[in-house]
């Protein structure tokens, strides 16, 4: 696993070529992702493209950009002109999209490289990656464990060292879970931050996408390059860079900690959990135990509005416009209703039809609308919290990475956002960063949420932890480019 530091070192100080670089990394791709499943599309042409303009600007001594030459892979909601854009769902799989998602434009006006796109959970609908149309992703650490949904791929290419950063979305965990799994740093940015223009929707009020990288300073850096205003985005405002503003220190900041988070733990990561919460006092924070007696009703809470929200946004998807089609179908009803049947995976169709439920006159207040009173109340629990602290910390997730297939009923499924969701409902930053090993070797997460906009503020929490652990929990797992 390289960070963005180590690259930039290693092209700017001309040690390699941005062609040489590349090169490495589509080999290691080619060598370890029939066993990670990370990629469901790799992007060669498009990769080595941009890795031969990059070496030509270098030639002529022009100024780098901070990403610039850096490969990277991006989850497959991400609209890519050109490139198959598929969700990782069989309504998709031949979707060759003809404009580009604002972020991508973004990465690509820096020269980052893209290597591939990422497998994920079907239209971004699990904590696992399992529901994918292409099959399950790897977790890098333990092939047989899951490597965290809905970005698995993108977290399981970074980890497995055939990515330096990755592009993932979070509905309602979707890029801390898979960051926690992996022992990777997962940024979730406060909801506006970053523009969703072209990232295919799962629940609208909740998405937001955010960098999985090998470190907090990379993630900031990744931060950086995506999170401007966007006209294209009515929700997006922007945010102020971060990177300039990282302290690494939490030195006289107060730091509250939830104790319903901790009645939820498995014993290794409530044990990892109490030895970070140390290591935070002896950087000079305040711990101070908070009440967050709302946390009992995030996940069904969550689960209203998403599906209500997913169920509106897929509604496109009828087969008479883009995306699967049915072949034999009696009528137009019998076409649309066969279309989405087959098109569709089982967890997607499930959602469906809750949100459906949710919304339908007869339901929607006993349903909805007492999602979004609950949902409320929630904002309004943060908001108190954050009148006592300044940082709140607590596990990404309560248990570390699933064994692959193991058979969860989704409402046991459903629980792995327990820590999670709750921050999006609140549109709140946050972020994971690795912070131990469970007893198999697989990586442990800590999540530390911040106020609105203070992306600063957790990423530099999350630095201050690793320098003081001396990125002891950020090992790598051996797989991928040898540099
Ligand atoms: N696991 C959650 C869900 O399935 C979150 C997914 C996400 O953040 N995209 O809804």
């Amino acid at each position: 696993m390289m960070t963005i530091k180590e690259i930039r070192k290693r092209l700017d100080g001309g040690e390699m070529s941005c062609r040489e670089l590349t090169t490495a990394y589509l080999d290691a791709v080619k060598r370890d992702n029939p066993a990670l499943n990370a990629y469901i599309l790799l992007t060669e042409e498009e990769a080595l493209r941009v890795a031969d303009a990059v070496d030509a600007r270098r030639a002529k001594g022009e100024m780098l950009s901070p990403l610039e030459g850096v490969p990277f892979a991006l989850k497959d909601c991400v609209t890519t002109k050109g490139i198959a854009t598929t969700c990782a769902s069989k309504m998709l799989a031949d979707y060759i999209p003809f404009f580009d998602a604002f972020i991508w434009e973004k990465l690509r006006e820096q020269n980052a490289v893209m290597i591939g796109k990422g497998n994920m959970d079907e239209f971004a609908m699990g904590s696992t990656g399992e529901t994918s149309y292409f099959g399950p992703a790897s977790n890098p650490h333990n092939l047989d464990y899951v490597p965290g949904g809905s970005s698995s791929g993108v977290a399981a290419a970074v980890a497995g060292g055939l990515a330096v950063f990755g592009i993932g979305s979070d509905t309602g965990g979707s890029v801390r879970i898979p960051a926690a799994f992996c022992g990777l740093v997962g940024l979730k940015p406060t909801y506006g931050a970053v523009s969703r223009r072209g990232v295919i929707a799962y629940g609208s009020s909740l998405d937001q996408i955010g960098p999985i990288a090998a470190c907090a300073e990379d993630a900031a850096l990744v931060f950086d390059a995506i999170n401007a205003k966007d006209p294209g985005d009515m929700t997006s405002v922007g945010s102020e860079p971060v990177t300039p503003k990282l302290t690494g220190s939490v030195a006289g900041m107060k730091i509250g900690m939830a104790k319903e988070f901790f009645e939820v733990m498995s014993p290794p990561v409530r044990e990892a959990i109490e030895r970070s919460v140390k290591l935070f006092e002896k950087m000079g924070a305040e711990i101070v135990s908070l009440d967050f007696p709302m946390l009992r009703y995030t996940l069904s809470t969550y689960y209203i509005i998403a599906c209500a929200e997913a169920a509106s946004n897929l509604g496109k998807f009828d087969g008479l416009r883009y995306g699967y089609r049915t072949d034999a179908a009696a009528d137009l009803d019998d076409f649309i209703c066969r279309t989405r049947t087959e098109g569709f995976g089982q967890e997607v169709r499930r959602r469906i039809l809750l949100g459906t439920y949710v919304l339908s006159a007869g339901y929607y207040d006993a349903y909805y609308n007492k999602a979004q009173q609950l949902r409320r109340a929630i904002k309004g629990e943060f908001a108190k919290m954050f009148k006592e602290c300044d940082l709140l910390l607590g596990p990404t997730v309560a248990t570390t990475a699933l064994k692959k297939g193991s058979g969860l009923t989704p409402v046991e499924m459903y629980q792995t956002d327990i820590c999670t969701s709750s921050v999006n409902l609140a549109g709140l930053p946050a972020v994971s960063v690795p912070c131990g090993f469970d007893e198999k070797g697989l990586p442990i997460g800590l999540q530390l949420v911040g106020p609105h906009f203070k992306e600063d503020r957790v990423l530099s929490a999350a630095l201050a932890f690793e320098r003081e652990t001396a990125g002891e929990y950020l090992r790598a797992s051996g797989m991928g480019v040898k540099l």
